[in-house]
């Protein structure tokens, strides 16, 4: 995806107050994230644990969600992440996302279980590791893999936002 600036991302969140979104904390290090291989950043408030947020393009305009997940408690169950399809040990998280407008402050969410780290891209990639088996043998190659997680997620946030 194409780089996002701290002010861009502030702008882009669609399911909470203006107020909220200028006072999250935005990683400081965007410059040096990996852009050329995420689909979307994500990233864990690091004063609120049970924070996280995602941003990611979607037709060329950047939307971003903050989302409420419970602190990672290392488990032994297996789950798959509902966006890039890796199946982790305990590193998959149930994230709740405020539904835009109305329907938010009224205290519609909507769900979905996301890697915990919410570092899919790189999971789809192989650049990072989710343990042995953390991938179904699949005839798709890595551009479909990467389709399937963008829709996944559009998918995602066409709930959010509906
Ligand atoms: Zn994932």
């Amino acid at each position: 995806m194409n780089p996002l600036t701290e002010q861009e991302i502030r702008a882009a969140f669609v399911n909470c107050s203006k107020g909220e979104a200028k006072r999250l904390s935005v990683p400081r290090d965007l410059a040096e994230r990996p852009w050329d291989d995420l689909d979307f950043l994500g990233w864990r408030d690091p004063r609120a644990p049970d924070r996280a947020c995602l941003a990611v393009e979607l037709d060329g305009r950047p939307v971003a969600l903050t989302l409420r997940s419970p602190a990672v408690t290392p488990g032994t169950r297996r789950s798959m992440c509902s966006i890039c399809m890796t199946t982790h040990t305990g590193g998959v998280s149930l994230m709740v996302a405020a539904k835009a407008g109305k329907a938010g402050q009224q205290g519609n969410s909507v769900g979905a279980y996301i890697c915990s780290d919410l570092a899919c891209s790189l999971y789809v990639r192989g650049k990072k590791d989710a343990g042995i088996g953390a991938r179904l043998h699949e005839s798709l190659t890595l551009e479909e893999k990467i389709e399937r997680t963008v829709a996944n997620l559009a998918a995602f946030i066409a709930q959010v936002t509906a």
